[in-house]
């Protein structure tokens, strides 16, 4: 008998998430992480957390957006439930754009209605609605469209208050320890490898599925002179810009999208993308207080789904590919996973798909190889 059931491998959002999941079904758990107790140096860290499956639909897989809805409702009770508070807003958002972007908003609603059936998902504002919603933008955008469904998190705040759960649930937790399969093995009967990106030697082995990172930069801002109810995307011809109001007049701006799996800090360009949509937006931005820059690399499959994959005879499961939905998605996928390691723990078959998401769940040989 080994001192713990299962040790999780990487403590940033999808780590944090399952150790709590498997911790509360009763297995004795052990986290490692990389990073410190606030999540430093994880993609989740960086991220704006929007929660917007509607605005994703035109550019994500069917699977992320149906993860994405699935997720929202999960959030809500679980955010309800943790003793630590988190910021969640449900409120929607409002997507807006220059005057010289009209085309790319034409284009953009052409691909929205495509992606929804259901037509109470996007709302046409005019300027009289922008204005009575979000006052401060009064007179600033003639059109806009609101979509109705979407939210957003804290992502810090959400952190934070998974390491509280898992330490009242009693996960050892060591934070600040980079581990390797190798030693969770020698303390676990199980291992899941929850590394984001930082798994990338591991997953890329042999499966054909590859991962990569996908830079993203942000900017946090002060600006007390500035109110929001909801985030507000930007439409811009190289990547969506967020300015997603947290509390206390913070303001997330990102992020930037770029196939690079450089981490080195805000690059110049980037940063006058960023402000001047904010600039844009409301000039009262403009004397905002920046008070952080960030980039980070987003865990990327070729197929842009999430993957979860184990090996039965070594004991061991990955879960990767979160891209840029990790918050968006992250219960869903989560509970996916409990769901396949209880299986693996108990000997039960597995099916190839976790049969109430469709998410892939792929065999592999120690090397990585498929076995199927
Ligand atoms: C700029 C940016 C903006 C984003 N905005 C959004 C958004 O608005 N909405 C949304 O849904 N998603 C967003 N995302 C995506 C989201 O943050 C990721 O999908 C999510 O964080 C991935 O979760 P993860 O747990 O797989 O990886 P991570 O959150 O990166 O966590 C991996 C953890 O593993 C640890 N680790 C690595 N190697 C080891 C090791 N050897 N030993 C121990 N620990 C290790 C790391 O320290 C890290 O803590 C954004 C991402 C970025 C970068």
């Amino acid at each position: 008998m080994k001192q713990y059931d299962v040790a999780v491998l990487g403590g940033g959002l999808l780590g944090r998430l399952t150790a709590w999941l498997l911790a509360e079904q009763g297995s004795k758990v052990v986290l490692f992480n990389a990073g410190n107790r606030n999540g430093e140096g994880s993609a989740a860290f960086a991220a704006a957390a929007m929660l917007a499956p509607t605005a994703e639909a035109v550019e994500a897989t069917p699977l992320v957006v149906q993860l994405g809805y699935s997720s929202l409702p999960i959030w809500r009770k679980w955010v309800d439930t943790f003793p630590t508070p988190v910021f969640m807003q449900q409120n929607g958002s409002l997507i807006v754009w220059h005057p010289q972007d009209r085309e790319l908003a034409q284009q953009f609603t052409r691909d929205l209605q495509r992606a929804h059936q259901d037509s109470s998902r996007c709302q046409h504002w005019h300027s009289q609605q922008i204005d009575e919603q979000e006052p401060q933008l009064a007179g600033r955008f003639q059109q806009g469209l609101f979509l109705p469904t979407e939210g957003q998190l804290d992502n810090r705040q959400t952190l934070l208050a998974l390491a509280d759960v898992l330490e009242r649930r009693q996960v050892t937790c060591y934070w600040e320890r980079v581990s390797e399969p190798a030693e969770c093995a020698k303390l676990a009967e199980w291992t899941l490898d929850c590394r984001g990106f930082g798994g990338k030697k591991s997953w890329n082995n042999q499966a054909s599925s590859r991962l990569r990172g996908v830079r993203g930069e942000v900017l946090r801002i002060h600006a007390p002179d500035v109110t929001l109810h909801r985030p507000v995307r930007v439409l811009h011809p190289r990547y969506p810009i967020y300015i997603a109001p947290k509390q206390n007049h913070l303001f997330v701006i990102g992020a930037t999208q770029i196939e690079s799996e450089d981490d080195s800090p805000l690059s110049v360009r980037s940063g006058l993308e960023l402000m001047s949509a904010l600039h844009c937006v409301h000039p009262a931005f403009g004397e905002a207080r920046i008070l952080e820059s960030l980039a980070q690399l987003r865990p990327t499959l070729n197929h842009e789904n999430p993957e979860i994959r184990y090996d039965a005879q070594n004991r061991l499961v990955a879960v990767n590919g979160l891209f840029r939905h990790g918050f968006m998605i992250s219960p869903t996928v989560s509970l996916a996973t409990v769901r396949v390691m209880q299986a693996l723990m108990q000997q039960q078959p597995l099916p190839d798909a976790d049969a109430r998401y469709h998410i892939d769940v792929v065999p592999v040989s120690q090397n990585g190889e498929s076995v199927k």
